[in-house]
């Protein structure tokens, strides 16, 4: 994928704020925190969004649950907890189109989302 910026932020050729990294995930902070603790968890292949989860690929999202599940602990807020966010299209107000799960956390959010 070409023109994506996660790929590139994955190949290297645009710098992030990397947490975490393995074989298949990358996480790094958001460039425009919604929240003191955003973070983004993205898998290094390719998948526009939710709705190209199928059986083929979906033992990535099962990783990325567990990736989220120790970051928070490393970052101190699983115990004040934390949301994990995932926009897919426009009404989901998707703006990359690359999966990617936000993690936000360290202050009260609210419920419902705007
Ligand atoms: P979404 O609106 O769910 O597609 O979220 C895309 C997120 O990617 C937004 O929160 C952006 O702030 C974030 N973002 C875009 N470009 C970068 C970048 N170069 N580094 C870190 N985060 C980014
Ligand atoms: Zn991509």
């Amino acid at each position: 994928m070409m023109d994506c910026i996660f790929c590139k932020i994955i190949k290297g050729e645009i710098p992030s704020s990397k947490i975490y990294e393995d074989e298949d995930v990358l996480a790094f902070h958001d460039i425009n925190k919604a929240a003191p603790t955003h973070f983004l968890v993205i898998p290094k292949k390719h998948i526009q969004n939710a709705n190209e989860i199928n059986s083929e690929n979906s033992k990535i999202i099962a990783h990325i649950f567990e990736v989220i599940s120790k970051i928070t602990k490393d970052l101190g807020i699983s115990e004040s907890g934390y949301r994990i966010v995932n926009n897919c299209g426009k009404d989901g107000g998707q703006t990359v189109n690359h999966l990617h799960f936000h993690v936000l956390g360290q202050r009260e959010l609210k419920w419902p989302p705007g």
